[in-house]
């Protein structure tokens, strides 16, 4: 590494300003998922950016703590961060969290996350719930390698996408509504092969929580007779690469 490289490197270490941006990780279901931490951080801060208000002050209310909050959300993002970057250097202390999980995953965050590292602004995400390791975890696919695809595009690119992912040796995890899963283990199955393996979580966390593990062909079956409710995890086992001898 070149001295100038490191000096830059010492700077992003040593000289923070402002104030700090804390990611807060939320339940996903159950509310006994909040952690110790995420609860003393959300009690700390200046204020919290929602991705909805309504679901954030019913789990301040739960948790019984009291603080001014504000929408923060795909269709704002891009305009308040300049304003919340200001705030931050001002000194303010914010919690960002969205209405369940991890902000950033298939959530707003990754805009004011960015922003405040390039205004050397502290940033600390908590450890806390998130729907896709629950998930991989109870798959019983591999999870020393794995990748996090989230949503697949609705129509422009979502062949692109599988496409790019057919020789993907690691297992895959993505996110899906219960009225796309059949139509995508359809798409999956004729591009994967249908005896490709892949697990369904369902409702992580909640009362009516399963998984469901087969082929896509055994899948595609059980979801046709028993359509999908509730929020969903995919994930997909990666492709086993065959030995030379073996494909002759
Ligand atoms: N930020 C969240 C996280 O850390 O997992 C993800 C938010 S994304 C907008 C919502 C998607 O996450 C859902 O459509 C579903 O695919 C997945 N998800 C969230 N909660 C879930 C749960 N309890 N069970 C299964 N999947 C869940």
């Amino acid at each position: 590494m070149s001295p100038f490289a490191g000096s830059v490197l010492m700077k992003t270490i040593n000289n923070k300003i402002g104030g700090k941006l804390y990611l807060v990780p939320t339940p996903i279901g159950n509310l006994e998922d909040i952690t110790h931490r995420a609860v003393r951080i959300l009690g700390e801060v200046d204020f919290v950016l929602a991705e909805d208000t309504r679901t954030s002050n019913k789990l301040l209310k739960h948790l019984e703590i009291s603080k001014p909050s504000y929408s923060y959300h795909v269709f704002n993002e891009h305009h308040t961060v300049e304003k919340l970057v200001s705030q931050l250097l001002a000194g303010s202390r914010v919690a960002l969290i969205s209405d369940a999980g991890t902000p950033g995953i298939s959530d707003p965050g990754f805009l004011l996350v960015r922003a405040s590292i390039e205004a050397r602004i502290e940033v600390d995400c908590l450890p806390g719930p998130t729907a896709l390791i629950p998930a991989l975890v109870n798959s019983g696919f591999p999870c020393d390698r794995f990748v996090f695809e989230g949503f697949l595009p609705h129509k422009k690119g979502r062949q692109t996408r599988l496409k790019e992912l057919l020789s993907e040796p690691r297992t895959m995890i993505f996110y899906e509504s219960p009225h796309r899963l059949l139509k995508t283990l359809i798409q999956m199955s004729e591009l994967f092969g249908k005896e490709r393996e892949a697990s369904v979580s369902r409702e992580l966390s909640k009362i009516h929580e399963e998984t469901i593990r087969g082929s896509f062909e055994n899948l595609v079956e059980y979801f046709t007779v028993n359509p999908p409710k509730g929020e969903i995890v995919l994930v997909v086992k990666g492709e086993i690469k065959r030995k030379k001898n073996q494909d002759s």
